[in-house]
């Protein structure tokens, strides 16, 4: 491996005593012509850069350059038989220094900053607002109470008090972020980082602005308005345009996100775009027909309850539910499920008739024994004993 390597003074075109600006001058310009940014996919670049890179760092370290001087490629060889980069240790180098320096202005720091530099749209807020069941079918205005950054009018967003201007931060040299580059095996590995000292802003405020404390931002208290649409569901969100985070190099602000939380209804319930509710009538009302009122999101309607209607028998009122919210002409149904109830608080009449009605009709209820119907502790939603019941109509 040794034999095949060039000569590191070779690589960067150097004479043996050139200085550490000549050397730094040189690795420059061949780092430039091979770096894989500038050729990528192209192995053989990539491989000389590494070689230059090779030779930078070890002629630019006062030690390791007289090792090399005195021993050549064989006073960097280990034991081990090196690995990809011709046995070169580079763990021991301080390639932070020597590569962010070097690259720092070689792209002109505009590659790796770039996120900090151009124009950045603000985060976006979400907030969530409690609307009723009603509220979410037909849909509704509401009013945020808000608290909103918006950039510091006495400053214009700068953070430095008026009349004094933010420093460009020396760290990252204004990119708010600190590139360290190391070697592997692999290759260069660059670890980008938020700059420790201006935390990533790539500006110090020496003097801080009075009206913002040197944030460039002022919270300020917004009534925001917030169109819920018809149709709208428990979770679904609205978003609203630029109410956000202000945004960053003059982007655009954020949005906000208004995540509508829907309250539980006593009577409905909802299940996409369709309603549902139980609405309770009476045995007489069941076996006899009757009209009957329904509660529904547009108010009560009379339906006709057919006789000889079941307990749970299911009835849907076309039209009555909840408005798609593409298309809020379009409507779901209301689902509604008729329960008999079994009388309880009786008067004396009352289980007469109730008597008598059931010697009318064949006193068929016998499991009920002497006591009748009337002992039957509350029957709604127990099927056993309307099953005893549409039994004695069936007949
Ligand atoms: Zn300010
Ligand atoms: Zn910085």
């Amino acid at each position: 491996m040794a034999e095949s390597k060039r000569d590191y003074y070779e690589v960067l075109g150097v004479s043996r005593d050139a200085d550490d600006a000549t050397l730094k001058k040189a690795y420059r310009q061949v780092a430039k012509k091979y770096h894989p940014d500038m050729n990528p996919g192209d192995a053989e670049a990539e491989k000389k850069f590494k070689e230059a890179s090779e030779a930078y760092a070890v002629l630019s370290d006062a030690d390791k350059r007289r090792q090399y001087d005195q021993f050549g490629h064989a006073a960097f060889e280990g034991g081990a038989g090196g690995g990809g980069f011709g046995g070169f240790d580079f763990s021991g180098a301080d390639f932070s220094d020597i590569f962010g320096d070097i690259f720092g202005d070689l792209f002109g720091g505009g590659r790796r900053g770039r996120a900090n530099q151009g124009p950045m749209k603000g985060m976006n807020i979400r907030k969530s607002v409690r609307i009723t069941f009603e509220e979410a079918v037909f849909g509704c205005e509401k009013e945020l109470d808000m608290i909103l950054k918006d950039p510091c009018t006495k400053c214009q967003g700068s953070g430095a008090r008026p009349g004094t201007s933010p420093e460009t931060c020396s760290k990252c040299g204004g990119k708010g972020q600190v590139v360290y580059t190391q070697q592997s095996f692999f290759g260069m590995v660059q670890n980008v980082q938020t700059c420790p000292d201006c935390n990533g802003t790539g500006k110090i405020i020496r003097e801080k602005c009075p009206d913002c404390g040197g944030t460039g931002y002022t919270s300020n208290r917004k009534k925001i308005a917030v169109t819920i649409p018809a149709g709208i569901d428990n979770g679904q969100s609205v978003r609203i345009r630029e109410k956000g985070e202000p945004g960053v190099n003059g982007g655009p602000r954020g949005d906000l996100l208004v995540e509508v939380v829907v309250s539980r209804h006593p009577i409905f319930q909802r299940q996409d775009m369709h309603i549902f509710s139980t609405v309770p009538i009476s045995f007489a009302q069941a076996a006899l027909g009757a009209d009957i009122r329904v509660k529904t999101v547009d108010g009560e309607v009379i339906y006709t309850v057919k006789p000889g209607t079941r307990t749970d028998t299911k009835v849907r009122l076309k039209g009555k539910g909840v408005p798609s919210l593409r298309n809020s002409s379009v409507r779901g149904d209301h689902y509604v499920t008729l329960v008999i109830q079994t009388p309880e608080h009786l008067s004396h009449e009352a289980k007469e008739a109730l008597r008598r009605f059931d010697e009318l009709s064949g006193n068929t209820l016998q499991a009920a024994g002497s006591g009748a119907g009337s002992e039957t502790k509350s029957g709604k939603k127990k099927k056993g004993f309307m099953d005893k019941v549409k039994e004695a109509f069936d007949d």
